[in-house]
């Protein structure tokens, strides 16, 4: 149940309008997270144990939060549409979300985005990438997937670029750019590789960013370039040769 301050805490400085939309946004909110975890349950069993192979740079005793604790907190940002860090705490700290989050990961507040920032980036993403692979191998061996095979054998990966972000001004070395008439973008895509079916659900299998390897390079990167080493890495997982189970 939402605690009553809370509701008066964000009346008192926004608009009645502006609150019923963050009320609706919070009820949504809690609809996602008994949704989120039946679907993890259901088909992946403990969260914990998804991401127990992600190795944890941190020093030890400084981990408040642990990594499948910040992961879950990632994919919950995603899925509410929050698109930055900052309004992590704003938005996702709700009583539902922090007494969810407290039963699940013995933490009594939902972490700020910054928090997972620096603990990612201590982390291999190899890691990660292992883990989407393994879900994506819990699914086939579940036959989940099953009705999606071509000619009752063959599971369709669909592979495609796509844009992250865009700046203004350059924001790290391995900036991809693009100028026109005197001015100058600075991006970041990546290439998807993803098991897709008919009903059009599509699940990530891998991905490879397509980036530069310094500053003004003789040749961007491109995705051609990165298809290869995406092909290369599927090869080497074994997807290519149907072993994803
Ligand atoms: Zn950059």
């Amino acid at each position: 149940m939402r605690h009553p301050c809370a509701v008066h805490r964000y009346s008192d400085t926004i608009d009645e309008q502006t609150n019923e939309r963050f009320l609706s946004l919070r009820n949504t909110q809690a609809g996602i997270l008994d949704v989120l975890f039946g679907t993890i349950e259901h088909f992946f069993g403990d969260f914990h144990e998804l991401f127990s192979r992600v190795k944890d740079g941190r020093a030890p005793k400084k981990i408040t939060y642990s990594i499948p604790a910040l992961a879950f907190v990632g994919v919950l940002m995603f899925l509410c549409h929050l698109g930055a860090r900052r309004r992590i705490k704003l938005q996702l700290n709700t009583d539902s979300s922090v007494g969810t989050f407290r039963d699940l990961f013995g933490v009594d507040a939902i972490p700020h985005g910054d928090t997972l920032n620096d603990a990612f980036k201590q982390c291999n993403p190899e890691d990660f990438q292992a883990v989407v692979c393994n879900m994506d191998a819990m699914l086939i061996r579940k036959k989940v997937l099953y009705f999606s095979r071509v000619l009752d054998k063959y599971f369709v990966v669909a592979i495609d670029g796509t844009g992250t972000v865009t700046y203004s001004q350059r924001h790290c070395p391995h900036c991809l750019t693009q100028t026109h008439n005197g001015k100058t973008v600075y991006y970041h895509n990546v290439l998807e590789a993803k098991l897709v079916g008919p009903n059009g659900f599509a699940f990530s299998v891998m991905s490879e960013f397509i980036e530069n390897p310094g500053a003004n390079p003789k040749k961007q990167d491109c995705e051609l370039k990165a298809f290869y080493r995406l092909a290369r890495c599927l090869k080497s997982a074994g997807i290519m040769a149907g072993n994803l189970q």
